[in-house]
């Protein structure tokens, strides 16, 4: 199989995109954008400022009144458009991924298919938008309801998904009529450089959406900003609870905020294991594990010994087996993280494993890479067993290829187990008895629940769940159906009309 090649050729700075123009930051500051594979520098970003967001909004809400008066089934032509634009320059999106992020290729395909999934599904806007009616709610007297569009929204996208993320919220935020803002995660910011190179090749009319780079100040700035009505944001809990969430909603505006995770993955005896091993290898160990949805805590139920050996040996096997290095070479199946702090934090992580007594399997802080590569952002799949539910690895976000094996007497000690952490992103269970599945899916604490799945990633027409520490809002992002219990109903304001005409 060969090496892909790379798409990006010459090391450029970027732009910001407002009212349809691609604009230099004034700020001077310029980050490098190194590829985690190969440590060259392949761009530099711009860290703009509060003046840049105060443009981008004010480009934003004077293209609101004609974007909102222009019809849906217009509006969703444009989608259309930037859905055939999509396709067209689909591989090349996913190898510019791969450069600026480090995933594999296959990896990013899967990124850039779930983000255009979204368009589609916002192509649908004018039956999702539609209100309700009765007549004669009184003699001669009508009643409807209206869903209208609020105004400027802005998304503040996390480094793991430079592609997908603002995808989950840009098409419906347009589709129902509002003007858009994205500012990307200032660590990846090429994806999202060429989506708007594509926008701009659709002919969305100036001002209906606008990028910003940058970081906190930036995010700061929209998050503060008088004329914005909503934030729709990924990233830490951290970040997303303290920060956005307060100071959003005490600024007066819609926030959803999905943020960090800790998911757990429980085994039952009666499991198939070939199945639940591979399955376990995608989930803890797919995307480098810097993804909310990766299984981090594997939970191995019952005391039967035989079993646990047979399958932890299965699980080692096929670890053992994933080959690591850049995501440009098709027959690697797990790339590097995508920086060198990130790598110290995630052995930060299993170190703090081993002093507090957890047992390593499989050790990955020196990792066998396919090709000649620089080790600096690059980690093997590892195990660690023995670990305890209240041990800081069993808590904490490690966003890592690393797994944690651990032990539950029975299916109520795994789910309270579950409970006694603060995420709730998401958890499955591996088990081939019914009763098993229905007591988990019923009694479990989480916003996305997998049987047999590794990793619960909701279709773009379902909504993006989240409970606990890994959610903070009221309506969640995606999803298309069932009245506006998402992304439509984020982005729209409901109005009852009452009518009587004598
Ligand atoms: P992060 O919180 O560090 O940054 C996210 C975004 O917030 C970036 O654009 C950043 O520039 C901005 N930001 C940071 N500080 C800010 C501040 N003080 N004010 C305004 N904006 C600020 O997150 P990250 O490291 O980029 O992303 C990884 C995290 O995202 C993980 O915890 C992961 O679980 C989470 N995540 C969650 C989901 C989900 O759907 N629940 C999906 C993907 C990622």
């Amino acid at each position: 199989m060969a090496i892909l090649e790379e798409p990006i050729k010459e090391v450029r700075t970027l732009k910001n995109y407002i009212d349809g123009e691609w604009i230099e930051s004034k700020t001077g500051v310029v980050w490098d954008i190194v590829n985690p594979a190969t440590m060259k520098v392949i761009s530099r970003v711009p860290i703009s400022g509060a003046e840049e967001v105060d443009e981008a909004v004010k480009a934003a809400k004077s293209a609101f009144p004609e974007w909102r008066r222009t019809p849906a089934v217009d509006r969703a032509r444009y989608l259309y458009r930037l859905k055939a634009l999509l396709e067209d320059h689909f591989e090349e999106a996913a190898r510019i991924g791969v450069m600026e992020h480090g995933k594999t290729i296959d990896e990013q395909r899967g990124e850039i298919r779930r983000g255009i999934e979204n368009v589609e599904v916002a192509c649908g806007i004018p039956s999702l938008m539609m209100g309700y009616n009765l007549e004669d709610i009184a003699r001669g007297i009508d009643e409807c309801v209206l869903h209208q569009p609020l105004g400027v929204f802005a998304c503040i996208a996390p480094f793991n998904f430079p592609f997908m993320v603002p995808l989950w919220f840009l098409p419906y935020a347009i589709a129902t009529g509002n003007t858009f803002i994205v500012k990307p995660s200032p660590e990846v910011p090429l994806s999202q450089t060429q989506l708007f190179e594509i926008i701009d090749e659709v002919g969305i009319p100036p001002g209906v959406v606008n990028m910003v780079h940058g970081g906190r100040e930036a995010g700061s700035a929209l998050l503060t900003h008088p004329d914005i009505k909503g934030i729709s944001f990924v990233g830490s809990t951290r970040v997303g609870r303290d920060v956005i969430y307060k100071i959003g909603t005490a600024h007066g505006k819609r926030v959803q905020a999905q943020c960090s995770a800790k998911n757990y993955l429980l085994i039952m005896p009666d499991c198939n294991i070939d199945r639940t091993a591979r399955a376990l290898m995608t989930s803890v160990y797919g995307n480098t594990g810097q993804r909310c949805l990766s299984g981090s805590n594997v939970v191995i139920i019952g005391e039967d010994e035989a079993f646990y050996d047979r399958f932890m040996k299965t699980v080692i096997s096929y670890a053992k087996r994933i080959n690591v290095g850049y995501g440009l070479d098709e027959r690697v199946q797990m790339g590097p993280v995508r920086s060198p702090d990130k790598k110290q934090r995630i052995i930060g992580h299993i170190e703090s494993g081993l002093e507090e007594g957890a047992k390593l399997t499989l050790d990955g802080r020196k990792p066998k890479i396919l090709g000649d590569y620089p080790e600096t952002c690059f980690l093997g799949p590892t195990i660690l067993e023995d670990v305890a539910n209240d041990m800081k690895i069993a808590q904490e976000e490690i966003f890592g290829p690393v797994m944690n094996v651990m032990r539950a007497k029975n299916l109520d000690d795994a789910i309270t187990m579950v409970h006694d952490n603060p995420y709730g992103n998401s958890g499955s269970i591996f088990t081939s008895n019914g009763a098993s599945a229905r007591k988990f899916q019923y009694e479990i604490q989480v916003g996305n629940v997998g049987i047999n799945i590794g990793i619960v990633a909701p279709m773009a027409f379902f909504p993006f769940s989240g409970m606990k520490d890994s959610f903070f809002g009221d309506r969640h992002g995606q999803g298309g159906g069932h009245g506006f219990e998402g992304a439509i109903g984020f982005y729209t304001e409901s109005k009852v009309v009452i009518s009587r005409w004598w």
